[in-house]
């Protein structure tokens, strides 16, 4: 087995962090993870995905594995839906791509979303009206400690928003080796999110359909988002909180453009975006460290951020936003 000692990580995260890895290596299956947790076992580990929902703050003083399990299988089908088991390491965007030639509807709202399958369960990827959840049927993940590979079901994830259990209890317990999706033969469409609809007009389609969905969200996000490969960053920096309408209308009498939506059980999703903005963080830049211009959700990386800064910006904002609001965000992106 080939072992890499002081690993650059750069083109291993899409904030473009300057980071190394004491140890780093890939694993193609099972067996190769348990040679590598075996080998390792007297360091920290951190699996690696697509690296596009990290920031790297400093070196790892451990061994990063990167997830490397690939393969797309239809397992069965029944008169509705098709099976599909996915390995962990295959690109989410490309397996969308894969159901989209296939006429598989489910994930086409989720286009474009960078990382890998493996990656998706843990805080239960969403976008434009669909989550993970919606199409989830189980996964297989393995053991740290146990060295045993247990099935989870929809329900043993307790996926909440951009949440399941292996960002609580079972932090850093289990490798997530393949994921098995439910998708439908006749799609259900999801359009009323964003401006799906209206994208779908301005494209000239004429009838709605799983690759018309999928071209109108891959617009909407190229032209909303920046490419981390143009700009690195890691997506939506914070989650949009969820507060109680009470919350909700103490804030809309102080704030009336106040940006929300409105959830069941008596709660709102606050636009964390907005509220960012309001404090003036929009477009803000020290260094290289940044508040995209476009979309203040995002903190971008201009060429050398260290990760620290970039840690510290946000720190900035969580401390302005509260203040103003008398919200706490939460980060969305894993801070390593
Ligand atoms: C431009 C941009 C847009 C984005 N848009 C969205 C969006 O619309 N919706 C959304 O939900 N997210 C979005 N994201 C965030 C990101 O794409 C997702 O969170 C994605 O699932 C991360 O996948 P990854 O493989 O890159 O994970 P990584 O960044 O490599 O890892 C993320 C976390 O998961 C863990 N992990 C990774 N793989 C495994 C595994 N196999 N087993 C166990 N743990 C594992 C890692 O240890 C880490 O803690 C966006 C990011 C970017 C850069």
């Amino acid at each position: 087995m080939q072992i890499h000692e002081n690993f650059p990580l750069k083109p291993y995260n899409s904030f473009c962090i300057d980071v190394k890895a004491r140890f780093f290596n890939m694993f193609p299956s099972v067996e190769d993870l348990e040679e590598n947790l075996m080998i390792y076992a007297e360091y920290p580990v951190f699996i690696l995905g697509g690296g596009s929902n990290i920031l790297f703050t400093r070196d790892y003083e451990g061994c990063v594995l990167k997830n490397e399990i690939k393969g797309m299988e239809l397992q069965h089908e029944d008169e509705e839906h098709v099976y599909v088991k996915v390995g962990a390491g295959e690109n989410w965007h490309q397996f969308v791509l894969h159901c989209i030639g296939r006429d598989w509807a489910g994930v086409e709202n989720l286009s474009l979303i960078p990382g890998n399958v493996g990656a998706a369960p843990i805080q239960n990827i969403g976008a434009y009206g669909v989550e993970l959840d919606d199409v989830f049927w189980s996964l297989e993940a393995f053991h740290v400690y146990e060295r045993r590979v247990h099935t989870f079901t929809r329900t043993d994830c307790e996926f909440g928003y951009r949440d399941s259990i292996f960002k609580n209890r079972y932090k850093d317990e289990f490798v997530i080796l393949s994921v098995t999706f439910q998708l439908r033969k006749k799609p259900i469409f999801h359009t009323s999110y964003g401006a799906i609809t209206e994208e779908i007009e301005k494209m000239g389609e004429k009838e709605l359909s799983i690759k018309s969905v999928s071209h109108a969200v891959i617009n909407i996000r190229r032209s909303k988002l920046p490419d981390p490969d143009v700009i690195p960053n890691a997506g939506s920096f914070f989650k949009n909180p969820e507060v109680p309408n009470e919350k909700y209308e103490e804030l809309k009498a102080k704030f009336p453009d106040i940006v929300a939506y409105p959830l069941a059980k008596g709660t709102v999703k606050l636009a964390a975006g907005w509220m960012i903005e309001q404090c003036g963080w929009k477009g803000h830049r020290k260094g290289d460290a940044g508040c995209h211009d476009k979309q203040a959700l995002v903190l971008v990386n201009y060429g050398n951020a260290r990760g620290e800064e970039i840690l510290e910006l946000s720190d900035k904002i969580l401390r302005s936003v509260n203040k103003k609001f008398g919200i706490t965000l939460e980060r969305e992106v894993n801070i390593v």
